[in-house]
């Protein structure tokens, strides 16, 4: 049996980031870039007003009283118009700004009579309201650094140069495979002795929270030859295949067995913690093969400590799960030599342990935020020690 420590360190040297993929700006949300992005394009493409009121040359206040406004120009017109001397321009907000106007004042502070513009505005400077082209970014310059994350203003941020597609880390591909004869799907009636799937809707919900859409889920029986088949087409498709059950000691526990005969090489099989003990990893040709307990909150368990920060390593990504360190609300007692993660709520100073801490509920992991990691050395903790956090995404 290994440590906790162990196992994520082995999980990640096993772990490498995927291939890029081209994608359409909008289906690569989150994901982060493998090359440098160039704006294609000036931003603003043209010198433009940043607010409703008129345009006109600086210089000609120093000789004019009075600007004479006989044309406008509106957000969107694509004619193109040139001032004379003594001329203001009625423009709007993202509008042109017309060659020979270096100055926009703001409506409220004119007034206009007849076709006279009256300026009223002492803080008026040369430039002002007025957007250069390319200000904001130029042709040709870096938009967004290799290894950026893709979120909402980045995406704006690309789709106002134009860019329409994006190379990123391509997401793992993904296939749960189900064990266990007891487990019924959604939809149907339980039967006596039987209990609904629920960890292949655990798994789905964390891979998409984790921004992985595409999971393929089997039910398998809890039966050696039907297994290993399985795994094998698995296997031959998959990046990453995580099966849930049947990876202890009992009569119905083929996981591990099946593994070595699909040629999976085996990393690991049980880990000093609590709950999550019998979780197994291997590796087959690149493709990594969990083995996450059956009880659904070990195996939500087992995919917060390691599948996570190895799903995130292949799309390019750290962990979204951030580790702090707050003070425990009750005192907690434990073996030596096991680690213990605990369902817990952190209210943004303490963090409370939940009750129901048995792996095979939800019911407290559903109410949690928060997992508590009590140390494998430690025995003993007392109300108000610092104990490590990890923030749940
Ligand atoms: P196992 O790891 O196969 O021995 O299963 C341990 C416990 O977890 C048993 O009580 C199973 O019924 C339960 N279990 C296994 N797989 C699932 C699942 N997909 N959804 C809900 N409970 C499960
Ligand atoms: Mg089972």
């Amino acid at each position: 049996m290994i440590s906790v420590d162990q196992a994520k360190q082995i999980i990640l040297d096993h772990t490498t980031p995927l291939s890029a993929i081209c994608k359409p700006l909008l289906s690569a949300v989150g994901h982060i870039t493998t090359m440098d992005i160039f704006s294609p394009i000036d931003l603003p493409p043209f010198p433009q007003s940043s607010m409703d009121g008129y345009a006109f040359a600086f210089n000609d206040l120093s000789t004019c009283s009075s600007l004479e406004v006989k044309h406008k120009i509106a957000a969107g017109d694509t004619s193109t118009y040139r001032i004379q001397e003594g001329e203001a321009v009625r423009i709007f907000t993202g509008a042109p700004i017309p060659t020979g106007a270096d100055t926009v004042v703001m409506q409220e502070k004119t007034e206009l009579k007849s076709d006279q513009l009256f300026i009223m505005d002492n803080s008026l400077q040369l430039g002002s309201n007025y957007r250069h082209q390319g200000a904001e970014i130029q042709a040709h310059s870096l938009a967004l650094p290799k290894g950026s994350r893709l979120t909402p203003p980045a995406i704006g941020f690309l789709a106002s140069m134009g860019v329409e597609e994006v190379e990123v880390y391509r997401s793992p591909t993904m296939c749960i495979l189900v064990t266990g004869d007891e487990l019924t799907p959604q939809g149907q009636n339980l039967e006596y002795g039987k209990v609904y799937d629920s960890n292949s809707y655990t798994l789905i919900a964390a891979f998409k929270q984790a921004g992985i859409e595409e999971v393929t889920v089997s039910h398998i029986h809890d039966q050696l030859e039907q297994l290993t088949l399985a795994l094998t087409d698995a296997l031959s498709q998959y990046d990453v295949i995580v099966l849930t059950g049947g990876v202890s000691v009992g009569d119905y526990d083929y996981v591990t067995q099946a593994a070595l005969e699909s040629g999976v090489e085996p990393l690991y099989h049980k880990i000093k913690q609590k709950p999550g003990k019998p979780m197994y990893c291997g590796v087959k040709d690149h493709r990594l093969v969990f083995g996450l307990p059956g009880n659904p909150a070990s195996a939500l368990t087992c995919f917060y400590e390691y599948l996570e920060p190895a799903l995130m390593k292949m799309m390019g990504q750290v962990s979204a799960i951030k580790i702090l360190h707050a003070p425990i609300t009750a005192a907690y007692k434990k073996p030596v030599g096991i680690t213990h993660f605990l369902k817990a709520y952190y209210d943004g100073h303490h963090v409370k342990p939940l009750d129901a801490q048995e792996s095979f509920r939800l019911n407290s992991f559903a109410h949690a935020n928060a997992l508590i990691v009590i140390g494998e050395e430690v025995t003993e903790v007392i109300e108000g020690m610092d104990v490590e956090v990890h923030i749940l995404p």
